[in-house]
Protein backbone atom coordinates (compact mmCIF):
# COMPACT_ATOMS: atom_id res chain seq x y z
CA UNK A 1 0.00 0.00 0.00
CA UNK A 2 1.37 3.08 -1.03
CA UNK A 3 0.71 6.33 1.33
CA UNK A 4 2.12 8.99 -0.75
CA UNK A 5 4.39 9.07 -4.35
CA UNK A 6 5.89 12.06 -6.60
CA UNK A 7 6.48 10.60 -10.01
CA UNK A 8 9.40 12.97 -12.23
CA UNK A 9 8.59 16.10 -10.04
CA UNK A 10 10.48 19.05 -10.77
CA UNK A 11 10.34 22.60 -9.05
CA UNK A 12 11.62 25.97 -10.61
CA UNK A 13 11.64 29.41 -8.22
CA UNK A 14 12.35 32.45 -10.28
CA UNK A 15 12.11 33.64 -14.28
CA UNK A 16 14.93 34.79 -16.52
CA UNK A 17 18.60 34.79 -15.41
CA UNK A 18 17.92 33.83 -12.07
CA UNK A 19 16.10 30.37 -12.16
CA UNK A 20 16.87 28.29 -9.96
CA UNK A 21 15.96 24.44 -10.41
CA UNK A 22 15.38 23.50 -6.63
CA UNK A 23 13.45 19.66 -7.78
CA UNK A 24 14.85 17.96 -11.27
CA UNK A 25 12.93 14.93 -11.70
CA UNK A 26 12.76 13.12 -8.54
CA UNK A 27 9.88 9.70 -8.39
CA UNK A 28 9.62 8.65 -4.77
CA UNK A 29 6.89 5.93 -3.10
CA UNK A 30 6.18 6.33 0.68
CA UNK A 31 4.58 3.30 1.45
CA UNK A 32 2.06 2.67 4.26
CA UNK A 33 3.53 2.36 7.85
CA UNK A 34 7.41 3.12 6.21
CA UNK A 35 9.16 5.90 8.13
CA UNK A 36 11.89 7.93 5.80
CA UNK A 37 14.36 10.23 6.66
CA UNK A 38 15.47 12.83 4.01
CA UNK A 39 18.94 13.83 4.11
CA UNK A 40 21.25 15.73 1.99
CA UNK A 41 22.95 19.05 1.90
CA UNK A 42 21.79 22.58 2.05
CA UNK A 43 19.91 23.65 -1.16
CA UNK A 44 19.58 20.10 -1.95
CA UNK A 45 15.76 20.82 -2.67
CA UNK A 46 14.75 18.92 0.51
CA UNK A 47 12.51 21.25 1.98
CA UNK A 48 10.53 22.30 -1.27
CA UNK A 49 10.35 18.28 -1.83
CA UNK A 50 8.33 18.26 1.77
CA UNK A 51 6.19 21.27 0.74
CA UNK A 52 5.09 19.60 -2.77
CA UNK A 53 4.52 16.27 -1.13
CA UNK A 54 3.21 17.92 1.65
CA UNK A 55 0.53 19.98 -0.78
CA UNK A 56 2.11 23.53 0.70
CA UNK A 57 3.79 24.33 -2.53
CA UNK A 58 3.01 23.78 -5.86
CA UNK A 59 5.76 21.48 -8.07
CA UNK A 60 5.86 23.23 -11.80
CA UNK A 61 5.81 19.76 -13.46
CA UNK A 62 5.21 15.88 -12.62
CA UNK A 63 2.90 14.42 -9.83
CA UNK A 64 2.21 14.14 -6.33
CA UNK A 65 -0.32 11.22 -4.67
CA UNK A 66 -1.59 11.28 -1.45
CA UNK A 67 -3.23 7.93 -1.20
CA UNK A 68 -5.18 7.44 -4.30
CA UNK A 69 -5.59 11.17 -4.57
CA UNK A 70 -3.76 12.95 -7.23
CA UNK A 71 -2.80 16.60 -5.94
CA UNK A 72 -2.36 17.98 -9.36
CA UNK A 73 -4.94 20.65 -10.36
CA UNK A 74 -6.90 19.99 -6.84
CA UNK A 75 -8.26 23.45 -6.07
CA UNK A 76 -7.60 25.35 -2.83
CA UNK A 77 -10.47 23.86 -0.94
CA UNK A 78 -10.32 20.11 -1.75
CA UNK A 79 -6.39 20.44 -0.65
CA UNK A 80 -7.33 21.52 2.43
CA UNK A 81 -10.06 18.62 3.24
CA UNK A 82 -6.89 16.70 2.12
CA UNK A 83 -4.36 18.18 4.25
CA UNK A 84 -7.01 18.54 7.48
CA UNK A 85 -8.25 14.67 6.80
CA UNK A 86 -5.36 12.51 6.06
CA UNK A 87 -1.83 14.80 6.84
CA UNK A 88 0.05 15.96 10.14
CA UNK A 89 2.98 18.67 10.04
CA UNK A 90 5.72 19.15 12.68
CA UNK A 91 7.35 22.42 10.98
CA UNK A 92 9.85 24.24 12.52
CA UNK A 93 7.61 27.35 12.66
CA UNK A 94 5.74 26.04 15.17
CA UNK A 95 1.92 28.36 14.43
CA UNK A 96 0.83 27.23 17.61
CA UNK A 97 -2.15 29.30 18.79
CA UNK A 98 -0.56 31.39 21.57
CA UNK A 99 -4.02 31.95 23.03
CA UNK A 100 -4.79 28.09 23.67
CA UNK A 101 -2.93 25.93 26.57
CA UNK A 102 -0.86 23.29 24.73
CA UNK A 103 -3.36 20.86 25.19
CA UNK A 104 -6.10 22.90 22.91
CA UNK A 105 -3.60 23.61 20.74
CA UNK A 106 -2.32 19.41 20.77
CA UNK A 107 -5.86 18.57 19.88
CA UNK A 108 -6.91 21.40 17.80
CA UNK A 109 -6.86 19.52 13.98
CA UNK A 110 -9.21 16.82 15.80
CA UNK A 111 -11.43 19.25 17.08
CA UNK A 112 -11.74 20.84 13.93
CA UNK A 113 -11.92 17.81 11.80
CA UNK A 114 -15.00 17.11 14.68
CA UNK A 115 -13.75 13.53 15.28
CA UNK A 116 -13.41 12.07 18.76
CA UNK A 117 -9.77 12.59 20.25
CA UNK A 118 -8.29 9.17 21.55
CA UNK A 119 -7.31 9.79 24.91
CA UNK A 120 -5.03 6.64 25.09
CA UNK A 121 -3.12 7.58 22.44
CA UNK A 122 -3.27 11.19 23.91
CA UNK A 123 -1.96 10.43 27.02
CA UNK A 124 1.05 8.17 25.44
CA UNK A 125 2.45 11.03 23.09
CA UNK A 126 2.22 13.82 25.75
CA UNK A 127 3.88 11.31 28.02
CA UNK A 128 6.38 9.76 25.81
CA UNK A 129 7.58 13.66 24.45
CA UNK A 130 7.91 14.46 28.21
CA UNK A 131 5.09 17.88 28.53
CA UNK A 132 2.45 16.14 30.49
CA UNK A 133 3.48 19.07 33.21
CA UNK A 134 3.43 21.38 30.12
CA UNK A 135 -0.32 20.68 29.40
CA UNK A 136 -2.10 24.30 30.64
CA UNK A 137 0.44 26.25 29.41
CA UNK A 138 0.42 28.51 26.66
CA UNK A 139 3.02 28.64 23.98
CA UNK A 140 4.83 31.88 25.51
CA UNK A 141 5.02 29.68 28.67
CA UNK A 142 6.97 27.43 27.23
CA UNK A 143 10.62 26.79 26.05
CA UNK A 144 11.34 26.31 22.20
CA UNK A 145 12.15 22.76 22.61
CA UNK A 146 8.66 22.46 24.48
CA UNK A 147 6.89 24.44 21.58
CA UNK A 148 8.30 21.99 19.15
CA UNK A 149 7.61 18.96 20.90
CA UNK A 150 3.79 20.11 21.23
CA UNK A 151 3.56 20.97 17.84
CA UNK A 152 4.92 17.22 17.38
CA UNK A 153 2.32 15.93 19.66
CA UNK A 154 -0.47 18.09 17.40
CA UNK A 155 0.85 16.80 14.31
CA UNK A 156 0.26 12.65 15.65
CA UNK A 157 -2.98 12.83 17.77
CA UNK A 158 -5.48 13.01 15.08
CA UNK A 159 -3.29 9.79 13.98
CA UNK A 160 -3.28 10.75 10.49
CA UNK A 161 -2.03 9.01 7.18
CA UNK A 162 0.99 10.61 6.78
CA UNK A 163 3.59 12.96 8.61
CA UNK A 164 5.01 15.35 7.51
CA UNK A 165 8.18 16.71 9.56
CA UNK A 166 10.88 19.51 8.45
CA UNK A 167 13.67 19.17 10.57
CA UNK A 168 11.82 18.32 13.74
CA UNK A 169 14.53 18.06 15.99
CA UNK A 170 15.92 20.80 14.89
CA UNK A 171 15.88 22.87 18.13
CA UNK A 172 16.23 19.95 20.33
CA UNK A 173 18.42 18.85 22.87
CA UNK A 174 19.49 14.93 23.04
CA UNK A 175 17.18 13.47 25.39
CA UNK A 176 14.48 15.78 23.40
CA UNK A 177 15.03 14.33 20.00
CA UNK A 178 14.96 10.84 21.16
CA UNK A 179 11.59 11.79 22.49
CA UNK A 180 10.13 12.91 19.23
CA UNK A 181 11.87 10.59 17.09
CA UNK A 182 10.82 7.52 19.35
CA UNK A 183 7.51 8.68 18.93
CA UNK A 184 7.04 8.88 15.39
CA UNK A 185 8.83 5.27 15.15
CA UNK A 186 5.88 4.60 17.58
CA UNK A 187 3.29 6.06 14.98
CA UNK A 188 4.44 3.74 12.10
CA UNK A 189 4.76 0.78 14.20
CA UNK A 190 1.32 1.10 16.43
CA UNK A 191 -1.00 2.88 13.60
CA UNK A 192 0.86 2.28 10.64
CA UNK A 193 1.12 5.98 10.35
CA UNK A 194 3.76 6.92 7.58
CA UNK A 195 6.51 9.23 8.65
CA UNK A 196 8.79 11.32 5.92
CA UNK A 197 11.11 13.77 7.98
CA UNK A 198 13.63 16.17 6.26
CA UNK A 199 16.78 16.19 8.91
CA UNK A 200 20.28 17.04 9.44
CA UNK A 201 20.84 14.74 12.36
CA UNK A 202 22.36 11.30 11.75
CA UNK A 203 20.54 9.84 15.16
CA UNK A 204 17.43 10.19 12.70
CA UNK A 205 18.99 7.33 11.08
CA UNK A 206 18.48 5.08 13.45
CA UNK A 207 14.95 5.20 13.79
CA UNK A 208 14.39 5.30 10.35
CA UNK A 209 13.04 2.36 7.94
CA UNK A 210 15.60 4.10 5.21
CA UNK A 211 17.24 7.22 4.32
CA UNK A 212 16.93 8.85 1.04
CA UNK A 213 19.77 11.63 -0.22
CA UNK A 214 19.40 14.50 -2.22
CA UNK A 215 21.71 16.38 -3.90
CA UNK A 216 20.99 18.93 -6.48
CA UNK A 217 17.27 18.06 -6.60
CA UNK A 218 17.88 14.75 -7.24
CA UNK A 219 17.83 11.55 -5.83
CA UNK A 220 21.25 9.98 -5.24
CA UNK A 221 21.27 7.28 -2.89
CA UNK A 222 18.90 5.56 -0.45
CA UNK A 223 19.76 2.92 2.68
CA UNK A 224 17.56 0.49 4.08
CA UNK A 225 17.67 -0.19 7.43
CA UNK A 226 20.39 2.38 8.00
CA UNK A 227 22.72 2.52 11.13
CA UNK A 228 23.76 6.32 12.62
CA UNK A 229 26.97 5.24 11.05
CA UNK A 230 26.16 5.23 7.57
CA UNK A 231 24.58 9.39 7.54
CA UNK A 232 27.99 10.49 9.30
P1 LIG B 1 17.09 22.39 1.35
O1 LIG B 1 15.81 22.21 2.09
O2 LIG B 1 17.74 21.10 0.97
O3 LIG B 1 18.05 23.30 2.04
P2 LIG B 1 15.50 24.00 -0.46
O4 LIG B 1 14.41 23.14 -0.96
O5 LIG B 1 15.19 24.95 0.63
O6 LIG B 1 16.75 23.09 -0.06
O7 LIG B 1 16.10 24.85 -1.67
C1 LIG B 1 16.49 24.26 -2.90
C2 LIG B 1 16.97 25.37 -3.84
O8 LIG B 1 15.87 26.21 -4.18
C3 LIG B 1 18.02 26.27 -3.25
O9 LIG B 1 18.90 26.65 -4.28
C4 LIG B 1 17.23 27.46 -2.77
O10 LIG B 1 18.02 28.61 -2.74
C5 LIG B 1 16.12 27.53 -3.78
N1 LIG B 1 14.88 28.10 -3.24
C6 LIG B 1 14.14 27.59 -2.24
N2 LIG B 1 13.04 28.31 -2.03
C7 LIG B 1 13.08 29.34 -2.90
C8 LIG B 1 12.24 30.45 -3.19
N3 LIG B 1 11.10 30.64 -2.52
N4 LIG B 1 12.61 31.28 -4.19
C9 LIG B 1 13.74 31.08 -4.87
N5 LIG B 1 14.58 30.06 -4.66
C10 LIG B 1 14.27 29.20 -3.69
P1 LIG C 1 14.24 22.79 26.22
O1 LIG C 1 15.43 21.88 26.19
O2 LIG C 1 12.94 22.06 26.46
O3 LIG C 1 14.18 23.74 25.07
P2 LIG C 1 15.19 25.01 27.79
O4 LIG C 1 16.59 24.66 28.25
O5 LIG C 1 15.01 25.98 26.69
O6 LIG C 1 14.38 23.65 27.55
O7 LIG C 1 14.38 25.54 29.05
C1 LIG C 1 14.51 24.95 30.35
C2 LIG C 1 13.27 25.30 31.19
O8 LIG C 1 13.09 26.72 31.25
C3 LIG C 1 12.03 24.70 30.57
O9 LIG C 1 11.62 23.58 31.30
C4 LIG C 1 11.00 25.81 30.66
O10 LIG C 1 10.04 25.50 31.62
C5 LIG C 1 11.72 27.05 31.06
N1 LIG C 1 11.60 28.07 29.99
C6 LIG C 1 12.40 28.20 28.90
N2 LIG C 1 12.02 29.22 28.11
C7 LIG C 1 10.94 29.77 28.73
C8 LIG C 1 10.07 30.86 28.42
N3 LIG C 1 10.21 31.64 27.32
N4 LIG C 1 9.07 31.13 29.26
C9 LIG C 1 8.89 30.40 30.36
N5 LIG C 1 9.68 29.34 30.73
C10 LIG C 1 10.69 29.04 29.91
Amino acid sequence: LIAASAQELTKVYGTGDTVVEALRGVTISFRAGEFTAIMGPSGSGKSTLMHCLAGLDVASGGRVQIGEVDLTGLDDKAMTTIRRDRIGFVFQAFNLVPTLTAAENITLPVDIAGREVDREWFDTVVDRLGIRDRLEHRPAELSGGQQQRVACARALVGKPSIIFGDEPTGNLDSRSSGEVLGILRAATDEFGQTVVIVTHDPRAASYADRVVFLADGQIVRELQRPSADDVF
